[in-house]
């Protein structure tokens, strides 16, 4: 098998060498619980303060003991907007969007099963919101506004700092799904008005099992996980240290590489694209192209079948995605694609590359050398590519939500 060559960072990262070496000596030598009284545990406890405020570092937050640790970024979502609706029992309207995470669809699905009103703010066919419809949708029955800061998929930037004007001039609680931005952007809660915010560490060089809820102090926040007192009484459990410890390292270095990497990476992505559409017929970009995250290309090849694509590319050592790694093996067709009007023949032939820190311009003009013969080649078998076009109307805004597939 030749070495891979992996530019599928939206679905997970490597671990960085430094983290994995923070981490080694909590899953060694020092295995004390961060609860104990004695000094073996209690040294522990240090290491854990020591990685909330290098997450909150991150995340520009005031105060480390905003960050509550959680195993993962649909853990942070489900605990945000359970943790809203719990506290304001009056409220039953909850204003979220078509094109958000399973973590966010399908607890908001859920919880419209259970009664609440959920709006479902569509996107335009760039993928972004109407602000409008947004400032249209807040009543005095809204008790939480979550929306995603950057689409898993496209890379599509939602304006976060306008979203949060318009919600905080209601009173209305905010929560922002940062799990693709954070360690990809710079983030600043000092700045942004932002109540709680979602981030996870496997997404910027980190481990897996371990994420972070950030709760604005003077939020009333009920406790999401009952029994003991960790994490200041907020989610009970033994902590998972060397988890903690390496979201703390993969937290600091993202923080000192933010500019200079997502500068190189947005060169490496423009370098991808601009060769494959020049050297791929009927090949276009989803998502508006301006205000996108710089790691991540979401192409689409009309009339083929965006597995197959991904079938010979991993055939080649290269890994990408058709959409976001939940959905592997879903033959429904993106419901971020849909929610944009991108018409069938092009969402079944959708491919998205996500890079990330350690690709290289050697991997990327790899890709470019491999992906246009595996086109050519699937589009001389493609049968699709000679029947009349198929197209679909665009999918109308403020659909209800149980014709959204519950994929991200
Ligand atoms: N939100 C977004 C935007 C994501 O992309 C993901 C994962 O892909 C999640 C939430 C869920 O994060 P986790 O995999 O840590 O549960």
């Amino acid at each position: 098998m030749p070495e891979e060559i992996y530019f599928d960072n939206n679905a997970t990262t490597r671990v960085a060498p430094e983290v994995f070496e923070a981490m080694r000596p909590y899953l060694t030598e020092l295995y004390g619980n961060p609860s104990s009284i004695h000094r073996f545990g209690s040294q522990v406890g240090r290491k854990i303060a020591e990685a909330r405020a290098q997450v909150a570092a991150l995340i520009g937050a005031a105060d480390p003991v905003e960050v509550i640790f959680t195993s993962c970024g649909t853990e942070g979502d489900n605990a945000a907007i359970r943790g809203m609706i719990e506290t304001q029992p009056g409220k039953r309207h909850i204003v979220t969007t078509q094109v958000e995470h399973p973590a966010v669809i399908g607890l908001c699905q859920h919880l419209e099963q259970k009664g609440y009103r959920v709006t479902w703010l569509g996107v335009d066919q760039d993928g972004m919101l109407d602000l409008d419809e947004l400032r249209h949708a807040l009543t005095d029955d809204t008790a939480l506004v979550s929306i995603m800061a950057a689409n898993n998929e496209t890379g599509v930037l939602f304006p976060i700092d306008k979203i949060a004007a318009i919600v905080k001039a209601r009173g209305i609680r905010l929560h922002v799904d940062a799990v693709q931005a954070a360690g990809r952007l710079p983030l600043d809660m000092r700045a942004l008005p932002v109540d709680l915010l979602t981030i996870s560490a496997h997404k910027f060089h980190g481990p897996k099992g371990v994420g972070a809820l950030y709760v604005r102090r003077g939020i009333t926040f009920p406790p999401f996980i009952i029994g003991g007192h960790q994490e200041r009484n907020r989610r009970a459990g033994t902590e998972n240290v060397a988890g903690i410890v390496g979201m703390g390292q993969a937290a600091e270095i993202a923080l000192a590489r933010v500019a200079e990497d997502s500068e190189r990476i947005g060169k490496l992505r423009n370098r991808l694209e601009e060769s494959l559409l020049r050297s791929c017929p009927e090949c276009r970009v989803n998502g508006q192209q301006r205000n996108r995250l710089p790691n991540t290309s979401n192409l689409s090849f009309r009339y083929l079948e965006g597995e197959s694509i991904l079938v010979l590319l991993d055939q080649s050592g290269i890994c990408a995605s058709t959409g976001s790694a939940c959905t592997a093996g879903s033959s429904e067709p993106s419901h971020v694609l849909r929610a944009m009007g991108v018409a069938a023949e092009w969402i079944q032939g959708t491919v998205r590359f996500s890079l990330g820190r350690f690709n290289t311009e050697k991997e990327v003009d790899v890709v470019n050398q491999t992906l246009p013969a595996i086109v050519q080649r699937l589009q001389g078998l493609s049968a699709l590519g000679k029947l009349p076009s198929q197209e679909q109307p665009p999918a109308s805004r403020g659909r209800a939500a149980k014709s959204i597939g519950a994929r991200g």
